[in-house]
């Protein structure tokens, strides 16, 4: 079976045999392109749009294979580092392939949803078994809302896949509501509830995400709210009782508290940006769930 429609879209990761995203094990898809700017973010990879290398120095030699190897002449060794000239490199990926250290990542490449659906549907077998299915994530995966609908439509309605969508909630709701019927569960991040420091720290504010939980709890839609908590920023006593007013008062039972960790932060350097976050202070991920809780929802607390 093939779809009838086969539009395409920037993908920049699938990973097998996920147990953290909606239930069972699952295929989880990983679009490229956000339009959140979230200053913790452990996929920096994911935000723009257009594919992107990395470059991890650290693993680097400077053996300089791939600047002979490279077609443009976009590479050179200057000063004991790796130069790229952004303007002749093509994104061709051939000093990925050739480095012998993996010291160079291209992310993101363009795939059918044919393409998509070949790879997942290999796993149909423990999908079926474990109550698992597909998730597609991001970045945002409604940041390509055709190649997204088109995908969810095909995984959901013809192949019969469980599907749930890993969102920011960033869109209109009149868009949003044309997916539900291909969506089994949606994961929402709930980041901040003050619009001006949701805005400060994820580069939008939180009107049009807090509008559409408030249309799924009303309609009684399946979702998982996720709560990814940062230090000093979210997980004040004051922002998890707003949260947890709004999601008795918008009927959104359940939330995930996602554990602060870092383990994205090597990418940002290897993409030339620079991590802001850094904290020591330890997560409070156990009291949060607590104050979440003392509101009648149904919190769990991810692994770290
Ligand atoms: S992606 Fe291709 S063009 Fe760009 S630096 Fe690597 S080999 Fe050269
Ligand atoms: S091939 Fe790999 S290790 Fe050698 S210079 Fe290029 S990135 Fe560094």
């Amino acid at each position: 079976m093939k779809p009838a429609d086969n539009p395409s879209g920037i993908v920049f990761d699938i990973q097998h045999f996920s147990v953290h995203d909606g239930p069972g094990v699952r295929s989880t898809v990983f679009l490229k392109g956000c339009p959140l700017t979230c200053r913790w973010c452990s996929n920096p990879e994911s935000q723009k749009h257009q594919p992107e290398l990395l470059h991890f120095e650290k693993l680097c030699t400077l053996c300089g294979i791939c600047v002979e190897e490279c077609p443009n002449g976009a590479l050179t060794v200057a000063d004991d580092e790796l130069r790229r000239d952004e303007t002749a490199c093509k994104l061709c990926g051939l000093c990925v392939s050739v480095c012998p250290q993996d010291a160079r990542q291209l992310s993101g490449r363009r795939m059918t949803v044919e393409e998509v659906s070949t790879e997942v549907r290999q796993h149909w077998r423990i999908f079926m078994q474990s109550g698992g299915g597909v998730t597609l994530s991001g970045g945002e995966a409604l940041a390509q809302p055709a190649f997204t609908g088109a995908l969810l439509g095909f995984l959901h309605d013809e192949l019969g896949f469980h599907t749930c969508l890993d969102t920011t909630g960033f869109l209109p709701w009149e868009s949003f509501e044309t997916l539900l019927p291909a969506i089994d569960l949606i994961l929402l991040d709930l980041k901040h509830m003050d619009d001006a420091r949701h805005r400060e720290a994820t580069g939008i504010g939180n009107a049009r995400i807090l509008e559409n939980a408030r249309h799924l709890g009303e309609r009684g839609f399946p979702v998982i709210v996720r709560l990814p908590l940062i230090p000093d920023y979210n997980d004040t006593d004051d922002n998890l009782h707003a949260l947890g007013r709004f999601m008795k008062t918008v009927r959104l039972p359940k939330i995930e508290v996602l554990p602060y960790h870092e383990f994205g932060v090597s990418k940002y350097t290897a993409l030339g940006k620079t991590y802001t976050v850094h904290s020591r202070i330890e997560p409070k991920a156990e009291r949060a769930a607590s104050i979440l809780g003392d509101y009648g929802l149904d919190v769990t607390v991810a692994p770290r």
